[in-house]
């Protein structure tokens, strides 16, 4: 690789992530089942990176490197921590067992975050995302989604990604690669709304090699042949991903160049997309629509890790109020003077929102 102009190169940071492990199988087939055939892919498909790419220029983060069980969040928690700039999540489909068609159907899908146009798209974010049922308490976890109800999906809507069109550049190279390397059929690229995309904050896909419910499909995956193909079409689509983020360098000049719009040929801005309020807790001040009384109390409602709109239909028509704290983005009903009103409050709306509870704010800053 060529060495950027006297400038410190930055480590191109991509998580891999292959999808179930441990107790959690994933889809299972007649020979074999997701949670292996997911960690075989990934782990060939690492290798390959550290073959071609120093460590000090492509650094490999696996959410698991071995047959063991990691929550959806946690799994978003190592992407995040790790400052992550590509997030591939890899799993095996499977179709219902009632479908006529269960064992014709074949082919690789490629996803990004964002609201499914089909019902099956969702079908799809639905099974995935049920892997957070295996969790005791998920639904505090997992701030009351729930993966089976449509309702819970409208937050995907609400929040397009700003690295969209990144996901999508990548996406549709891993699925070109699949379908030509790999030989899958082509199932396209599609969007849905997967708690794992959702919650990385860095472009992201998730790749559904194949059908295990598909006899032939299910055989190549298992084969180390299918593996490998497998594995080298994810290795070309990185290639080429980084080429073309890095402007065929190195990444340290990046920003620039991005500014300048060479790697920009669409003028695509992301100017309309909020910035990220990450920066710190006063960082969403400014976003207050009034100035918050030295001492108040709220009802907290919901937590996010990404800002979401106001009038969001997941806040039930409550009129609410966002802070930002310890990396989350908050969301608040009310002003009360005292802790007493506050708690009426609570009692009224945990009709809504089950886990509301009581806080304390100090000049908008949350104090107990
Ligand atoms: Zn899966």
């Amino acid at each position: 690789m060529s060495v950027a102009f006297g400038v410190e190169a930055k480590q191109f940071v991509v998580v891999i992530d292959p999808g179930h492990g441990g107790k959690d199988y994933g889809a299972v087939g007649a020979v074999t089942n997701e949670k292996t055939i997911n960690l075989n892919v990934a782990k060939k498909f690492g290798e390959k990176i550290r073959k071609s790419y120093g460590e000090d220029e492509v650094k490999i983060v696996y959410t698991r490197d071995k047959d063991v069980f990691i929550a959806l969040n946690d799994r978003a928690k190592i992407a995040n921590d790790a400052k992550g700039d590509l997030f591939i999540s890899i799993h095996v489909n499977s179709i219902d067992k009632r479908n006529k068609r269960r064992a014709t159907i074949a082919g690789t899908e490629v996803y990004t975050c964002g609201l499914h146009r089909t019902e099956s798209n969702l079908e799809v974010a639905k099974r995935e995302n049920a892997v957070m049922y295996l969790e005791e308490d998920y639904s505090q976890k997992y701030q009351g989604f729930d993966p089976t109800s449509p309702e819970s999906y409208i937050a995907f809507e609400l929040n397009q990604s700003k690295h969209l069109d990144r996901s999508i550049e990548f996406a549709t190279l891993a699925k070109d690669y699949l379908t030509t390397t790999a030989k899958r059929v082509d199932k396209g690229v599609k969007q849905a709304g997967f708690w794992v995309l959702w919650s990385t904050s860095m472009p992201s896909v998730l790749v559904e090699l194949d059908f295990i419910s598909n006899p032939t499909s299910e055989k190549f995956m298992a084969s180390a042949a299918g593996v490998e193909k497998m594995a080298q079409s994810f290795y070309k689509a990185f290639d080429d991903y980084y080429v073309a983020v890095n402007g065929g360098q190195r990444r340290a000049q990046q920003a620039d160049k991005a500014d300048a719009g060479k790697n920009n040929p669409a003028g695509r801005t992301d100017a309309n997309v909020k910035p990220a309020k990450a920066s710190g807790s006063d960082a969403c001040a400014d976003d207050m629509a009034e100035a918050p009384a030295a001492v108040e109390y709220r009802v907290q409602v919901l937590a996010n890790d990404r800002s979401l709109s106001l009038k969001s239909k997941l806040f039930k028509g409550e009129k609410v109020s966002e802070y930002y704290d310890k990396g989350m983005y908050k969301y608040t009903v009310g002003h009360f003077k005292t802790q007493a009103e506050a708690e009426k409050s609570m009692r009224r709306l945990r009709a809504k929102f089950p886990q509301a509870f009581v806080i304390k704010m100090e000049n908008g800053v949350r104090v107990n």
